[in-house]
């Protein structure tokens, strides 16, 4: 088992955030990465409203510069994902695949993962033709067409992305056109987009492939008539569901799972921080995870100074950086 005095769970922009926070304080933390380093803003194309890069970065090198930036005073990166954690008493039980961390704090930016439609042929054609990020597979639809499912800002963006390779991307959306959550600018720039059409009152049943295994069509109910909708590809972007699972309901989450946290990113549990997607379903940019992280890290901080005398030492004290 490793004592550690910081955990961070979850390498998004919330989680490197903390990390440079806490390293900075002399707290040498261990971040565990997760299925997915950098987290979602890692698998985003181009990003170009995140504050100081007048012209737009990759998703994946901010997320390089995330981690170089906390390791120079100290961050560790570990290669692994957290299996399930026990709060019951400090310090904390971390359970990952490789390892057992007893945490005196925890600070989770776990985030969330896609929504799925659970409709016949979704889990069967994913890397098939079904896909769930635009920027990671849009390059292997060039020349062909594809459905984009959903009515928000992730639909309408990923939808006008995909114009960079696909011939004809058709978004579906369940509802009317009064009812679309998009942006006004995005609508009018998918409207304008001649290689985008949509379809409002249109649901996906299933997804369906050709001898190749590869999708050939989606079956659709559109406006009340069902049919089969001939397409390469279909790109699901339904909104996210928090990764809560692990915490097996030690923490207080809202409905949805969301993690509960108040002004100062403290979770149910004394000790225990969260910040970014995993707490936030609303505004989900890599600004407002970085302000979240820094406000969680800095929570933290504050904790284990006040509670300094109830600190067993640490195997090896960190070194200061
Ligand atoms: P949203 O929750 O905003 O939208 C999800 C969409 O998927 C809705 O249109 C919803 O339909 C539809 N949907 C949900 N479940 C199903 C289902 N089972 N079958 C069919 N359709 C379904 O999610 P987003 O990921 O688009 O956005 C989340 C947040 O991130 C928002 O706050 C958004 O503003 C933000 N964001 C901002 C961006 C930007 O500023 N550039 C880019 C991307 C996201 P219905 O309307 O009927 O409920």
């Amino acid at each position: 088992m490793k004592r550690e005095r910081v955990v961070i769970i979850g390498s998004g922009p919330a989680g490197m955030t903390a990390a440079l926070y806490t390293a900075r304080a002399q707290l040498n933390p261990v971040v565990i990465v997760g299925n997915q380093f950098g987290g979602q803003a890692a698998i985003t194309h181009e990003i170009e409203n995140y504050p100081g890069f007048i012209d737009p970065i990759s998703g994946p090198e901010l997320a390089e510069k995330m981690k170089a930036q906390s390791e120079r005073f100290g961050a560790r990166y570990e290669w692994d994902s957290v299996t399930g954690m026990d709060l019951s008493e400090r310090p904390y039980k971390v359970e990952t695949h490789n390892e057992t961390y007893l945490a005196d704090s925890v600070i989770i930016g776990i985030g969330a993962d896609p929504r799925k439609l659970g409709i016949p042929g979704e889990k069967e054609y994913t890397g098939f033709g079904v896909s769930y990020c635009g920027t990671c597979d849009g390059f292997f639809f060039r020349g062909k067409e594809v459905v984009v499912v959903g009515g928000g800002d992730s639909a309408f963006e990923e939808a006008i992305f995909l114009t960079k390779f696909a011939t004809k991307v058709t978004i579906m959306y369940r509802k009317g056109e009064e009812d679309l959550r998009a942006g006004v600018q995005l609508q009018t720039r998918a409207t304008k987009n001649e290689k985008i059409e949509i379809m409002y009152n249109t649901v996906v049943n299933e997804v369906k492939a050709g001898e190749n295994g590869a999708v050939s069509a989606a079956s659709i109910t559109s406006n009340g008539e069902t049919y089969d909708f001939a397409t390469d590809g279909v790109f699901i972007f339904i909104g996210h569901i928090p990764n809560s699972d692990v915490f097996g309901g030690q923490l207080a989450t809202d409905e949805s799972g969301y993690l509960l946290t108040d002004e100062r990113h403290r979770t149910s549990v004394e000790g225990v921080f969260a910040a970014g997607e995993i707490q936030d379903p609303i505004w989900r940019q890599v600004a407002t995870s970085v302000g979240q992280g820094t406000a969680a890290a800095m929570s933290a901080i504050h904790w284990l100074e006040e509670h300094e005398d109830e600190l067993q030492p640490l195997d090896e004290e960190p070194e200061a950086v």
